[in-house]
C-alpha cells in the first residue's frame, strides 16, 4: 500500500480546512443572503441607529459642560472630557475610515447619527427638491477643507467645546438641510456632508458593494419572496439619492442595504478593492480626484503634520522676532475668543492672532502646495499615454493613489490616539514599526494597483515603465512626508 491510501479516507489537516472554506459561489450566495438579512431587519438597523444617536448626543453635549482637566492627574477613564476625546478622535474617526476602506460606507448607512437625523427630519419637513446650486460637486470637498482647517485652530480634538461647536453645528446643519429639502431622503449628505467627499474616494477601493445587474433589473422581475419594495410606496427610497439601476460606483452608496434584492438584480457582493479604479466603464469624476490629492492628501496631511513640523516651528519663530524686533505687537496679543481661536489660559494653551494666521497659511498653503506636487504624476502620467490609452485621463490616474490616501489619513487619524494613549503613560515601543509597516504596505498597493492600470491599458515597455516612474513621484513625496513626521521631526 502507498503512503497515498489513507490520504484518500483521512485527509490531512491541511486538505480538511481546505474543504471547509467556503467555495467562491457560496461565500457570494452568503453575502447576497447577508444583504437581504440586512434588508428585512430594518428594525433592528433603526434602533442601532437611534442608540448611537444616543451616545454620540451625550458624549457631544455633556463633556462641553463640564471643567477642563488639569494636564496630570486626569485619566480618560475617569475624566469624561476626556474619555469623550479618546472615543470620538482616537477610536472613532480612525475607525470610520478603516470601515470605509473595508466595508464600504457601513458608517453612513448604519451608524451615522447626523445623517439618520437629517433622513427623520426630511421625513417630516417640507419635502422641497434639492436646487441645483445645492448640488455642486465641489461643495463637500470645500465643507471638509473649512473643517478641518477650524477644527486645527480651535483643537478639535483637545477640547470639547471646540468638539460641540463643530459637530453639534455639523449635526444641526444637517438636520435644517433635511427639515427643508428632500422627502426622507438625505440630501445634507449626497450634497454637503464635510466627511462626504474623503468618504467616497475611500469606499472606491472597498472589497464589499452592493452590485446592480442592470440587465435583470431592466427584466422587471418581480420582487421575489422577502425582497419586497418600500413599504406602503411601491418605490425604493435610496436616502442618498443614487440612481441605484445605473450605480456602478460605491462611492456615492451608504451600504444601507434597502436596495438589496430589489428586481432580483442588485446584491451585496466581493470584488477586488482594485476593480472601480482600472474599470473604464466607471467614471474617474474630476472633484474625487480633487478631494484625494487636495483634500485628503493636501491639507489633511498639512493638518495632520503641522504640530511636529519643525518647518512651521522655524516659520513662527522667525515671524515673530522680526514682530519683536520692529515693535508690532498686535499680532502677538492672544485675546480671540476660543471659538475662534484656542484659548484655555487655564491649560496653558492659547494661540496668538500670528499662531492663528500661520496655522491658516500653513494648512491652506502647504496642503495647496502638495496638492500641486501630487498633482504633476497624474498629470504627466496622463499626457505620456494620451494616444495609447485616452481612457487613463489624469483623473484616474489621481484615483489610483486611493490606497495611499486611506494610509494617509489612517496614519494621521491614529496620531491622536497615540498621543492619548501616551499621556495615559502606556508604553507603547511597537508604535513606530507599525507606523512604517503600514505606511510601506499603503505605498505597495498603491504602485501595485498603478502598475495594474498602466498593464491594463497600456502597451509598449517603455512607455509602461516611463509612466509607471512619473506615478511613483507622487507616492514617493508622501511615504517621504510622512518618514519625516514619524522618524526625523
Ligand atoms: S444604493 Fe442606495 S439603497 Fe442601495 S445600498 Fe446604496 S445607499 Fe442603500
Amino acid at each position: 500500500m502507498t503512503q497515498e491510501t489513507p490520504l484518500r479516507f483521512f485527509p490531512t489537516n491541511a486538505a480538511r480546512s481546505a474543504s471547509a472554506l467556503p467555495s467562491p459561489r457560496g461565500l457570494a450566495r452568503a453575502l447576497a443572503g447577508a444583504g437581504i438579512f440586512l434588508r428585512r431587519h430594518r428594525g433592528a438597523i433603526v434602533a442601532t441607529q437611534w442608540c448611537v444617536v444616543l451616545f454620540y448626543s451625550a458624549l457631544v453635549v455633556i463633556p462641553a459642560f463640564l471643567p477642563v482637566p488639569p494636564r496630570s492627574g486626569a485619566h480618560i477613564l475617569d475624566n469624561l472630557r476626556l474619555f469623550a476625546q479618546f472615543v470620538f478622535w482616537g477610536l472613532w474617526w480612525p475607525g470610520v475610515m478603516l470601515a470605509t476602506v473595508f466595508l464600504g460606507r457601513v458608517w453612513c448607512g448604519f451608524f451615522c447619527p447626523e445623517g439618520y437625523l437629517s433622513e427623520l427630519a426630511s421625513r417630516h419637513g417640507r419635502g422641497k427638491a434639492a436646487p441645483g446650486w445645492l448640488k455642486w460637486p465641489v461643495w463637500p470637498f470645500i465643507a471638509f477643507v473649512i473643517t478641518t482647517v477650524y477644527g486645527q485652530l480651535i483643537s478639535v480634538y483637545e477640547y470639547a467645546e471646540a468638539a460641540l461647536l463643530i459637530l453639534g453645528g455639523s449635526t444641526l446643519a444637517a438636520v435644517a438641510i433635511g427639515l427643508i429639502y428632500g422627502r426622507g431622503r438625505r440630501v445634507w449628505c449626497r450634497y454637503l456632508c464635510p466627511a462626504s467627499g474623503v468618504f467616497a474616494v475611500l469606499a472606491k477601493i472597498a472589497p464589499l458593494h452592493y452590485k446592480v445587474d442592470r440587465v435583470a433589473w431592466d427584466r422587471g422581475q418581480a420582487p421575489q419572496s422577502g425582497e419586497k419594495e418600500e413599504a406602503g410606496t411601491g418605490k425604493l427610497n435610496c436616502p442618498p439619492l443614487v440612481d441605484v439601476r445605473r450605480m456602478v460606483s460605491a462611492s456615492d452608496c451608504h451600504a444601507c442595504a434597502r436596495c438589496a434584492g430589489q428586481h432580483g438584480a442588485v446584491r451585496l457582493a466581493g470584488r477586488s478593492p482594485f476593480s472601480e479604479i482600472l474599470d473604464p466603464d466607471v467614471p474617474a469624476r474630476t472633484t474625487d480626484a480633487l478631494t484625494l490629492l487636495f483634500g485628503v492628501l493636501g491639507v489633511a496631511t498639512a493638518a495632520f503634520q503641522w504640530t511636529v513640523s519643525p518647518w512651521f516651528l522655524q516659520l513662527k519663530i522667525g515671524i515673530a522676532t522680526w514682530l519683536v524686533e520692529h515693535d508690532h505687537f498686535i499680532l502677538l496679543e492672544s485675546n480671540a475668543p476660543w471659538w475662534l481661536l484656542t484659548h484655555y489660559p487655564e491649560r496653558n494653551d492659547v494661540f496668538t492672532w500670528l499662531d492663528g494666521l500661520l496655522v491658516l497659511g500653513y494648512l491652506l498653503g502647504g496642503g495647496f502646495l502638495l496638492g500641486v506636487g501630487l498633482c504633476l504624476g497624474p498629470l504627466v502620467a496622463a499626457w505620456l499615454v494620451r494616444r495609447l490609452a485616452p481612457v487613463l485621463n489624469w483623473q484616474r490616474f489621481a484615483l489610483a493613489l486611493a490606497p495611499l490616501g486611506a494610509t494617509s489619513v489612517i496614519l494621521g487619524l491614529t496620531m491622536t490616539t497615540v498621543t492619548q494613549l501616551r499621556g495615559e503613560l502606556l508604553p507603547l515601543p511597537w508604535v513606530p514599526h507599525l507606523r512604517i509597516a503600514f505606511l510601506a504596505a499603503g505605498c505597495f498597493v498603491t504602485l501595485w494597483l498603478i502598475l495594474a492600470l498602466i498593464r491594463k491599458h497600456v502597451s509598449g515597455a517603455l512607455v509602461r515603465m516611463v509612466t509607471f516612474g512619473v506615478m511613483c513621484l507622487p507616492v514617493a513625496l508622501m511615504a517621504t512626508l510622512w518618514s519625516l513626521a514619524f522618524l526625523a521631526w
